[in-house]
């Protein structure tokens, strides 16, 4: 199966071109993260996922992929979870805060 761009429908794409992150001295390939402890300074839970692109040579439309999207579906699923179960605990039903006396 042939990729075409879906900017301007050209067959020149490059698949798969890593998205650079770096500084003076270090370099490495850009990442996303989702945390399951986000506040916590250290130990935050952090599941990732590398960065790259799809980009045409024609118009530099590009679109970006995560190298483990599988994985990243379930940690968001069990931090999404985890909110909700705060929030049911946290609330009387109405959808509010409950009141502090
Ligand atoms: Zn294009």
């Amino acid at each position: 199966m042939t990729e075409t761009c879906r900017s301007c429908g050209s067959e020149r794409i490059i698949p798969s071109v890593a998205i650079l992150d770096h500084d003076y001295i270090n370099e490495r390939q850009a990442e996303i993260a989702i945390d399951s402890r986000p506040s916590f300074p250290l130990f935050k839970g952090r599941t990732v996922g590398k960065i790259s692109a799809h980009v045409c040579a024609a118009c530099g439309h590009m679109e970006l992929f995560a190298s483990n999207h599988e994985e990243l579906w379930e940690k968001h699923l069990k931090v999404s979870e985890k909110k909700e179960n705060k929030q049911k605990t946290q609330s009387d039903g109405t959808g509010r805060r409950p009141r502090v006396r």
